[in-house]
């Protein structure tokens, strides 16, 4: 029978959700209103968006930071979910300013410097707090994480699909909801909080480490089982780097892949390229119940993979995905098109994969984190993310163009195939290599 979650998990889900909801709606609108509002070049636009998409990821290490220290995690959610609204607000202004393109782009800059900032609060703080609703060792938290994991990709489905119907208008329309869905978000929060956000005890949780809580109590000096604990969470940090630098291609090289060798037209209509990216976030939303209810009947009989096995295997998913495709575009040549159902088969296997190992690390972190150090911990769980973000740019940079050779350590990229190879090798490797390694993995969080 599937188990009982604290009420506080349904608050921490909604807040995340109208979070990702603004995150990725503002997303699913930047790269074009670059381009077509304020006439920057593709190069331009690309490499902004490549900035901000890294940097938003780095700076939840400072607010992981200034959470345990000083603020407690409610505090810093309120403070980063106000930033970010902000953030979208100075977007709204920018695109209402589009009369006088230096001033929409000085705003559109303020507008990002707002957001990389507020997520920084918000993010891992945000995550944090899923564990902290739990007893440390609960069997439920994987689990707990998945359903979690699932408001993020509803917030995530929505929002290319409102804000982008919303930016097809104005601009600024689209940018206003997501400052709304943020604020309305950070509301919900502040009013349920105290009612809901209860440790397992009772006490509230999320409160700065001055006040008389239990983790202030215990911070303490890092013994040898903390250091170890923290160098699992560096080892696995860094497979997922990986992971999410072939996953992110859905936002670069895949996007282009869709826009020009997919046929997506049904009965005489074409679909928007962009919608493509929806399908990985509904993917995720259907199959997260199916995934957390698979880890708590494993869990019940005594049969649940340790969490390297399960990140491992999902680095293996993603190897098939890439595999399937290209397979898929084996022969294609750039004025061919293939069915969207390979697009589809794709994604499904990412997502698999995605389930297998994100809510997974967010659920790991959250056990092995020193106490007093459970936000920092997230913070640096998410600077991989950051390096992916990066390098995921730089790899989707191989992209074949017609007739055009690039090299990628010493292996030809001529076509499609070999493009796709790549991530089928990168993924795969971490993959074989994080199964190899990972009874020693599991000895160390022990
Ligand atoms: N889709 C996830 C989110 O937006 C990705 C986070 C990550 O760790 N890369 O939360």
């Amino acid at each position: 029978m599937a188990q009982t979650h604290p009420k506080g998990l349904y608050l921490l889900f909604s807040t995340e959700m109208a979070e990702r909801f603004s995150y990725y709606g503002m997303r699913a609108l930047f790269t074009l209103y670059m381009i077509n509002a304020l006439r920057l070049s593709v190069e331009d636009a690309a490499g902004i968006y490549g900035i901000y998409t890294a940097l938003v990821y780095v700076t939840p290490l400072i607010g992981g930071l200034i959470a345990d220290r000083y603020w407690g995690t409610r505090r810093s959610i309120l403070c980063g979910g106000l930033v970010m609204a902000l953030g979208h607000f100075l977007l709204f202004l920018s695109a209402s300013s589009l009369s006088d393109v230096e001033t929409a782009k000085a705003l559109m800059f303020c507008g990002l410097a707002a957001l990389v900032v507020g997520n920084g609060f918000f993010k891992p703080n945000i995550s944090t707090m899923v564990g902290s609703l739990y007893p440390p060792e609960d069997s439920r938290k994987d689990a707990a994480f998945t359903i979690f994991y699932m408001g993020v990709n509803v917030g995530a489905t929505l929002a290319p699909l409102l804000c982008g119907w919303l930016g097809n208008i104005d601009y600024r329309w689209g940018y206003l909801c997501a400052c709304l869905a943020m604020l309305a978000g950070t509301a919900v929060m502040r009013l349920l909080q105290r009612r809901l956000l209860v440790s397992p005890q009772g006490e509230q949780i999320g409160l700065p480490p001055t006040a008389p809580t239990k983790s202030h109590a215990a911070r303490h000096k890092l013994d040898a089982t903390d250091l170890r604990h923290m160098l699992v969470i560096f080892v696995i940090a860094f497979f997922v780097i990986f992971f999410w630098a072939a996953y992110e291609q859905a936002g670069v090289s895949l996007m282009v892949f869709a826009e020009r060798n997919i046929d997506r037209t049904f009965l005489g209509w074409t679909m928007p390229a962009e919608w493509t990216q929806s399908l990985p976030a509904i993917f995720v939303v259907v199959l997260a119940p199916v995934f957390a209810a698979l880890w708590e009947t494993l869990a019940a009989h005594h049969v649940e993979p340790s969490a390297p096995v399960k990140q491992a295997i999902g680095l293996l998913f993603l190897a098939q995905g890439y595999y399937v495709i290209s397979v898929g575009v084996d022969g294609v040549t750039a004025s061919d098109k293939i069915s969207i159902l390979w697009l589809v088969l794709l994604y499904l296997l990412h997502v698999c994969g995605e389930l297998c190992l994100a809510p997974i690390g967010l659920s790991l972190v959250s056990r092995l984190a020193p106490v007093g150090l459970a936000s920092v911990m997230m913070g640096f769980w998410y600077m991989s993310t950051a390096v992916s973000n990066a390098l995921a740019g730089m790899l989707s940079s191989l992209y074949p163009h017609d007739g055009e050779v690039k090299y990628f350590l010493g292996f030809e990229i001529a076509s499609l195939s070999d493009f796709f190879l790549i991530f089928v090798f990168m993924s795969g490797i971490a993959g074989i290599v994080m199964l190899l390694v990972s009874p020693r993995i599991v000895k160390m969080m022990k």
